[in-house]
């Protein structure tokens, strides 16, 4: 399903992935499961609207910005109704001795280092 094209660049999407094709940059792939957040940005000004994509993937910039003329909230809405969801969790790691903190603590279950000083 294309969702929008853009400076001969076009977004599909489904309910496993978002692909963007792009006669430079090429083929960008991103499974749901890589993708942490989607915002509709930018209604004013109106030439920097477009749809945010956090994911991650190191392969592409942590955050692509995927210009549009048409209203990004309608098409994040379209993108929603394909039944894609963002399914990718940002790890946080402890800064003291790197263990991952559960995204409901705010503390290091290891050493109990803490972001809350
Ligand atoms: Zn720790």
């Amino acid at each position: 399903m294309i969702l929008m094209t853009w400076n001969n660049a076009q977004l599909f999407a489904s309910s496993e992935d978002l692909v963007i094709i792009q006669g430079i940059i090429g083929r960008i792939e991103l499974p749901s499961n890589q993708v942490t957040e989607l915002l509709a940005v930018g209604s004013i000004p109106y030439f920097t609207r477009g749809l945010r994509i956090h994911h991650l993937i190191s392969d592409y910039s942590p955050v692509i910005l995927f210009k549009t003329l048409q209203d990004p909230h309608i098409i994040l809405e379209r993108i929603q109704e394909t039944g894609f969801k963002c399914m990718g969790r940002e790890t946080t790691n402890c800064l003291q001795c790197g263990t991952e903190i559960p995204e409901d603590k705010t503390y290091c279950p290891k050493c109990g280092w803490s972001y809350d000083g």
